[in-house]
């Protein structure tokens, strides 16, 4: 089992995540109105998914997380395909972002003061398959072993196409978590992070206590972060020193820019709550958290205001 996440900390006192996939797609043009929303230019226009995972290298992540968000077995055959399609789409997922990956590596002057990126497959929960909001809030009804089965299939695929972790992330329970983890134990090599989706300052979008879903979390050794993202930034140090009381995990947080999802709409309402996401941020590695991005209407602009703190206060 290897374990990217220590091997960068190791070297750097922050890990850079990347910035929004989804959203960032649509502020440049493309149409993501859609139930399988990032999956679909998956399946239509894959060289503007490897372009983003390349513009977030460039702009400082360490790490990508790929575009499966929303890509499922079972989304992908009620558009038609049948399920060996269905696996290769997810696989190219990975597949985009090793390129990318590589493709930044190649470049000398790419290299220079930085560790090498990884590559993070999204793993979203259930609720992002049925697109109809349901990850902010869980109470899907369904049970821990019927989760686990919603999630082999992806997950398989995933690990099998060279991820180097799992990012199980926007996960609105401890239900869902718990399922994941135990996944994971049919793949003995494989790593993950545990992401949850929050509704406030103490509380996972379900409504179970943030710290107590942590603390369940922490005896499984291959799950190797915990934390936040696709939540509130205002909510984020609260979470995060919640967090640092049940876990000697590292946190990471990586928060949408403060709008909320409507879903009815598939739309994002109200405004960015902060002059500069990527400022913020320094509040968060001083709560505690190690590992800092950002998730929905995020930028590579925000990534490099991250990346451009952090690598300063390494030297
Ligand atoms: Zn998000």
């Amino acid at each position: 089992m290897t374990n990217p996440i220590a091997s960068i900390l190791d070297h750097q006192p922050v890990l850079v995540i990347d910035g929004a996939l989804a959203t960032e797609l649509e502020r440049r043009g493309y149409d993501l109105k859609h139930d399988l929303w990032s999956a679909k230019i998956l399946l239509e226009q894959p060289e503007a998914i490897q372009q983003l995972h390349y513009d977030y290298f460039k702009a400082g992540a360490d790490c990508v997380i790929t575009a499966s968000y929303q890509a499922t077995v079972a989304g992908f055959m009620k558009r038609g395909l049948n399920e060996n399609e269905a696996i290769a789409l997810i696989q190219k997922s990975v597949k985009l972002a090793i390129a990318a990956r590589d493709e930044f590596w190649k470049e000398e002057t790419n290299r220079t003061g930085r560790s090498k990126p990884f590559v993070a497959a999204s793993v979203g929960p259930y609720g992002a398959f049925l697109a109809d909001g349901s990850e902010y809030r869980g109470n899907y009804g369904l049970t821990e072993q019927e989760l686990m089965d919603f999630h082999r299939p992806r997950m398989k695929a995933l690990i099998e196409a060279g991820a180097d972790i799992l990012a199980c992330e926007t996960i609105p329970s401890l239900i869902e978590a718990q399922a994941i983890a135990k996944l994971l134990k049919e793949f003995p090599n494989a790593t993950a992070w545990i992401s949850f989706s929050a509704r406030d300052e103490k509380h996972v979008s379900e409504g179970k206590v943030f710290a107590d879903c942590v603390k369940v979390l922490e005896e499984y050794s291959q799950i190797i972060a915990i934390g936040i993202n696709c939540t509130s930034p205002r909510f984020i140090p609260a979470l995060i020193r919640e967090a640092k009381q049940t876990t000697n995990k590292p946190v990471l947080v990586y928060p949408n820019s403060g709008e909320r999802y409507d879903a009815t709409k598939h739309d994002w309402d109200g405004q960015r709550i902060y002059e500069s996401f990527g400022e913020e941020a320094k509040e968060w590695y001083d709560a505690g958290a190690r590992l800092i991005g950002g998730c929905c209407r995020t930028t590579p602009e925000d990534i490099q205001v991250i990346a451009g703190w952090a690598r300063a206060s390494s030297r």
